[in-house]
């Protein structure tokens, strides 16, 4: 049975909580699937204790948002220790500007004659990450445009009237965050993030894998991306990135899977001096 080593819950931007994923992968057979929300570890426990009630194994993970100038590149952690205090306090401060970033956002929206309120996109959060997703979900609501798809396009996409920057994070510094926090530090889909030229830096770095599996990694592109894992020893993980039924791209959990044995690898890479 394979597992997914890569999901979303309300806990960010996904739309089902930790423990609805957590049945729902038991319920699809798979083996163990990894809990990575967008820089936050909050579904994590309730997820670890579902994952003990329906008989499925649970990782820890997180999927932590740095940028390469204009690039955005998405670093997975697994089985580091979510209660890490220097992993707390770095999550506490993206907290704190995913905050800042979405008052700005909305502020912007209102000047261009949008009436949204924050405390609904604060509402549609749910109490996790805040971000983008839930700005366009509620203007979605609000009938300023037809889908999220295009609330991106039309406001928050970079370049777009109401984007915002977000805190400046360097990809070298999630792989080191992640690493000091005991877990093992993974590129996520290279092929969406076009960032190939930066693996070497990151492998410096203590970046011990690639997101070989994803929903948008063509065939070709998968065997590009063994093959490199192969020749430079990363191990290959994979997953759905599933962020609910509803989402435009992501919406097949356990559709995108990695081998059993990927679990196993990443829990010998945990425990060794990483
Ligand atoms: P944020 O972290 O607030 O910058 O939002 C980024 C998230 O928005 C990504 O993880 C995606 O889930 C989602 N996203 C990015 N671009 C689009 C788009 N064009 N349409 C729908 N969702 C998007
Ligand atoms: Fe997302
Ligand atoms: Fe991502
Ligand atoms: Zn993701």
């Amino acid at each position: 049975m394979p597992c997914d080593l890569h999901v979303h819950t309300t806990a960010s931007d996904g739309t089902e909580s930790p423990q609805e994923v957590v049945e729902k992968a038991k319920r699809l057979g798979l083996s163990a699937l990894a809990i990575t929300d967008h820089d936050t570890v909050k579904g994590i426990a309730p997820a670890l204790e579902a994952g003990c009630r329906f008989g499925i194994a649970v990782l820890p993970g997180v999927e932590l948002a740095a940028e390469e100038g204009e690039r955005e590149v998405h670093i997975l952690g697994y089985l580091f220790d979510p209660h890490h205090p220097a992993l707390a306090r770095e999550l506490a401060r993206f907290e704190k500007a995913r905050l800042e970033r979405v008052e700005k956002m909305v502020k912007k929206l209102r000047a261009m004659g949008v009436p949204l309120e924050l405390e609904r996109v604060l509402e549609l959060a749910g109490g996790g990450t805040v971000g983008r997703p839930h700005v366009a979900r509620a203007l979605v609501e609000l009938g300023a445009v037809g889908s999220v798809a295009e609330a991106f396009a039309r406001y928050l996409d970079r370049h777009r009237p109401a984007y915002v920057p977000r805190l400046k994070f360097a990809p070298e510094e999630a792989v080191l965050l992640i690493r000091r926090a005991g877990g093992v530090a993974v590129l996520a889909h290279p092929g969406l993030s076009q960032c190939r030229d930066i693996i070497p830096r990151l492998v410096s770095a203590g970046l011990r894998g690639l997101e070989v599996y994803h929903p948008e990694h063509p065939p070709d592109l998968v065997d590009y991306y063994r093959e490199f894992c192969r020749r430079y020893g990363l191990v290959a993980t994979g997953g759905s990135d599933y962020h609910g039924t509803d989402h435009r791209k992501y919406n097949r959990l356990g559709e995108t899977t990695a081998p059993d044995e990927v679990v196993e690898k990443l829990i010998e890479l945990a425990g060794s001096a990483n």
